[in-house]
């Protein structure tokens, strides 16, 4: 009979996730839970997560590639410096609800420059609604000036430079070196992969920068800004975090994250 390439892929993924549960039961420990002063037992003391075995990684790499293969920033923007804009405005704020802003805002301010030399009173109010307005008035016009007077009005393509930015840290710096300019120097942590990437087993940590570091060393360079798209979708669709939608999850065979939804407890015997 002749295979499609979609059955095929599918087969393939099957395939890999059967290995790495075959591989997860070997481990010793593996899908346990592991208490806190076992960590050293269990080979933590390195911050080495138990569920980054290169094996199990691909495996949930391809796992998601199959759920989200066009997974891209959900930020709209038109250039590298609406991105920067953009993603200053979406601390603390929805992507959809910074979208509904900037359809408006970026008709009236095109260039570094706009922002560089507005009416602080005027944009606050043009930036209101997506919240910490004052803060971030502050960060786009100086994040303007900066550009106008330290890039030549251009938006730097390296982090050590993107950070001199008013406003601008380093999940900033990520999402524009990664989203505007297709470079792959770190992966985008926010408050999804923060979430997933603990539920996933691919670190312990919860420091923004040290999930980084983690996710740096397990994943691909190639796949770093792909990663973040794909687990930031699968946060907002799936994986949300009240009560994840495991039963639509097609990395669920390989999550033992303690508050599954799909998961179901053994019943136990009925006491006499
Ligand atoms: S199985 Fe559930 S908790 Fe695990 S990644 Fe999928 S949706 Fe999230």
């Amino acid at each position: 009979m002749r295979r499609t390439r979609r059955s095929g892929r599918a087969m393939l993924f099957c395939a890999v996730m059967k290995k790495t549960r075959v591989a997860q039961k070997k481990k010793p420990g593996a899908g346990k839970k592991i208490a806190k002063g076992g960590a050293a037992a269990a080979g933590l003391a390195r911050g080495k997560a138990a569920g980054s075995e290169p094996q199990r990684v691909a495996a949930i790499l391809a796992g998601l590639d199959s759920m989200y293969p066009d997974a891209v920033c959900e930020l709209v923007h038109a250039n590298p410096f609406q991105l920067l804009i953009s993603t200053i405005l979406s601390a603390q704020c929805t992507d959809v609800r910074v979208n509904q802003v900037t359809a408006e805002l970026y008709k009236k301010y095109k260039t570094p420059e706009d922002f560089a030399y507005a009416t602080p009173s005027e944009l606050e109010q043009e930036i209101r609604p997506t919240g910490f307005f004052r803060n971030k008035t502050k960060s786009v016009m100086g994040a303007g000036k900066a550009l106008v007077e330290k890039f030549g009005g251009g938006v730097p393509k390296t982090m050590e430079e993107i950070l001199t930015l008013p406003g601008v840290a380093r999940k900033t710096g990520n999402v524009v070196l990664g989203s505007g300019y297709g470079i792959a120097v770190g992966v985008v942590v926010d408050t999804h992969v923060i979430r997933l990437s603990n539920r996933l087993d691919l670190t312990h940590h919860t420091e923004p920068i040290k999930i980084e570091q983690d996710l740096m060393h397990i994943l691909p360079q190639s796949k770093w800004i792909q990663f973040s798209h794909q687990l930031i979708w699968h946060g907002r669709r799936v994986c949300v975090a009240r009560k994840p939608r495991c039963a639509d999850c097609k990395i669920e065979p390989l999550c033992y994250a303690k508050d599954k939804t799909s998961w179901s407890a053994p019943q136990s015997a009925p006491r006499k």
